[in-house]
């Protein structure tokens, strides 16, 4: 859970500790007590969800230069197996997601513009997958945090891609 929600609702630190049926921040020590409605203290899940969502949106809006990455295992499908097929790190801006490292032992550089990613699927807590061509390039984070966060971030920044787009077609 501490992968899904991430961000202190107390004092807004990204980083808060799965203990027992709680999640301590890792700054302030706020502590949220995961109860038996299914929400941690008066918060439900999908709040302190979206919040982190609107706050990511409120930090691309404000910052052209919008940048976000992570060190990551690359993972692809090799003789129908999903397999490591390289390390790097994975980044994004506003325009693109980059990738940076090795791919069967060979150095690479891989862009995906963000406006070819309308969905960003995820494995909360440990991945991120971007199809391109037919091809999977699953990302797998050390900071788990950082595949929410990438969910949170990539969509809003397909929606805006897109919109730029449309409006360059009039
Ligand atoms: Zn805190």
């Amino acid at each position: 859970m501490e992968n899904l929600i991430y961000h202190c609702p107390s004092c807004g630190f990204d980083g808060l500790t799965a203990e027992k049926n709680t999640l301590v921040c890792g700054k302030c020590g706020y502590i949220l007590h995961y109860n038996h409605f299914g929400r941690f203290d008066q918060f439900t899940i999908s709040d302190l969800y979206f919040k982190q969502q609107a706050i990511i949106e409120k930090e691309i809006d404000e910052n052209p230069n919008f940048f976000l990455s992570g060190e990551v295992t690359l993972e692809s499908y090799r003789n129908n197996r999903v397999c490591e097929v390289g390390k790097g790190v994975l980044s994004i801006t506003i325009d693109a997601y980059t990738y940076t490292g090795t791919m069967d032992g060979i150095k690479t550089t891989k862009i995906f513009p963000t406006v070819n990613v309308p969905y960003l699927p995820s494995d909360i807590g440990v991945n991120v997958q971007i199809y391109e061509q037919y091809l999977l390039y699953q990302f797998v984070f050390e900071d788990k945090k950082l595949a929410t966060m990438f969910v949170h971030a990539g969509e809003y920044c397909y929606k805006l891609q897109s919109k730029a787009e449309k409006n360059n077609c009039d």
